[in-house]
């Protein structure tokens, strides 16, 4: 149905949906700002078009630039990857009232998901566990206190309209609840132009895990396992696996279940996540993304399917292409995140590439936009690749990820790159005995 997509996005993941695109027989259409004109994206794409200059408010963020592109290169469609404009409805009403097709779900749920309060509300009146808290949002300082009371100290004072780990404070008794709730407060306000915060019970030793699941947004969904994204530093994930090392077949059925009938409940169209935190054998809901996420391919490892392409078939209106029980896992995958960062600080490295090289053989996927001579240019985020490995068990995967690491080559930037080497010597990796708090410990002790 679609002859032409538009990417409104950069980087691995403007690859990542032109290669979908290219195998799916569509002309791509890349977008990019005066600062990406040699990008890989650029040289990749069927057509391309500059929409601005570099500061993403002024290219990747503009919905008036994107719509224009559309029309000047008739694509009928937007891929909006992840970030820049994924969960942003206003842009998802605009491509709709151009009589363009946003492959992703409806305004509706991206809204219903983007407020983390409501987004809250609607997954518990959908049957999905969520972390006890406040009910709504928290005005003042006084019922922030009573409400640590209620529930015990430690609490979280968390954005409503929060988003990549900002606007997140944690109070660990009531003496600290005043300063924690006003710079929780002034960040959300800084970061997302809304200071509502609302505030959770403060889960000591989680881990993170997240359910992937697919919609047809005509009452049918399915859910593809979960992924474990425990290892992270400030709250952000820089190493990803699928399934999650510690949960069961039957724990599986049993959320994946929950989470499944709630996207078919909802009419749910296209791909989305939803965040758990988990503690003791029990799930807690955090939030729920509405757009592909970064490590999607562990998922696409184990189970063999390309999501990419099923959320471009699913938005031209094809019934899924899986069912529940086509969905069987195939051995264990490992992503890790590569930055261009200096290590202890992790401060941006950009610059230029002086030699790349991609690792390769069995099981070994290497999703970048890098290429040698390449200049990281210094105003996006500083993903510059994803390593993604596959094995038939967890031991099999780490051993790849080890020797694939060994073959990978960038030159001229710092990267995380030497964070997964150690990683990798430490017991605790091997055996997947860590929660939410491990990286940050082992960074405070070991860098
Ligand atoms: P964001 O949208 O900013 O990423 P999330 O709600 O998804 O925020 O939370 C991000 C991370 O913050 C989680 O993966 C976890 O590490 C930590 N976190 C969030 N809520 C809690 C909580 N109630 N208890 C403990 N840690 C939490």
């Amino acid at each position: 149905m679609f002859d032409k997509i538009l990417i409104a996005n950069r980087g691995e993941i403007a690859l990542r949906v032109i290669r979908a695109c290219r195998e799916m027989g569509i002309a791509s259409v890349a977008v990019h700002s005066t600062a990406d004109s040699d990008a890989m994206h650029v040289r990749m794409a069927d057509e391309t078009i500059c929409i601005g200059p570099p500061p993403s408010a002024d290219s990747y963020l503009s919905i008036p630039a994107i719509i224009s592109a559309c029309e000047v290169t008739g694509a009928q469609a937007i891929h909006p990857g992840y970030g820049f404009l994924s969960e942003n409805a206003r842009f998802v009403q605009v491509i709709e009232d151009h009589g363009l097709t946003f492959i992703g779900p409806s305004a509706e749920h991206i809204r219903i998901m983007g407020d983390k309060i409501t987004a809250k509300e609607t997954a518990k009146a959908l049957g999905i566990p969520v972390v006890p808290g406040s009910a709504g949002g928290v005005a003042s300082v006084e019922d922030a206190k009573k409400i640590g009371a209620d529930f015990g100290y430690p609490v979280i004072i968390k954005a409503t309209a929060g988003g990549g780990g900002r606007g997140m404070k944690v109070a660990a008794s009531e003496a600290e609840m005043e300063r924690a709730y006003q710079t929780a407060r002034a960040e959300a306000k800084a970061a997302f132009g809304n200071d509502e915060v609302y505030i959770e019970k403060y889960l000591q030793k989680p881990r993170h895990i997240e359910v992937q699941v697919f919609g047809d947004g005509k009452g049918n969904g399915v859910h593809l396992g979960e992924r474990d994204c425990s290892l992270q530093r400030r709250h952000q994930k820089v190493f990803e696996e699928a399934p999650g090392p510690c949960i069961t077949p039957e724990e599986r059925a049993r959320i994946g279940g929950i989470c499944a009938k709630a996207i078919a409940e909802m009419g749910y169209r296209g791909a989305g996540t939803i965040e758990f935190l988990y503690e003791d054998g029990e799930f807690y809901f955090i939030e729920m993304n509405t757009r592909l996420q970064v490590e999607h391919p562990v998922t696409e490892s184990i189970f063999g399917v390309d999501l990419v392409r099923e959320q471009i078939r699913v938005a031209e209106g094809y019934p899924l292409s899986f069912t529940q029980d086509d969905l069987v896992i195939n051995g264990h995958s490992i992503e890790v995140r590569i930055n261009a960062e200096k290590l202890p600080t992790f401060s941006p490295c950009p610059g230029k590439i002086t030699q790349y090289h991609a690792p390769g053989g069995l099981g070994v996927r290497m999703d970048s936009a890098l290429y040698d001579g390449y200049k990281i240019p210094p105003y996006y985020d500083s993903l510059i690749g994803k390593l993604i490995v596959h094995g038939r068990d967890r031991q099999e995967a780490l051993a790849r990820l080890n020797r694939a690491l060994g073959e990978l080559i960038v030159d001229g930037v710092d990267t995380t790159v030497p964070l997964f080497h150690a990683l990798l010597q430490e017991p605790d990796i091997h055996s997947g005995d860590y929660n939410i708090h491990w990286l940050e410990k082992w960074l405070a002790k070991s860098l």
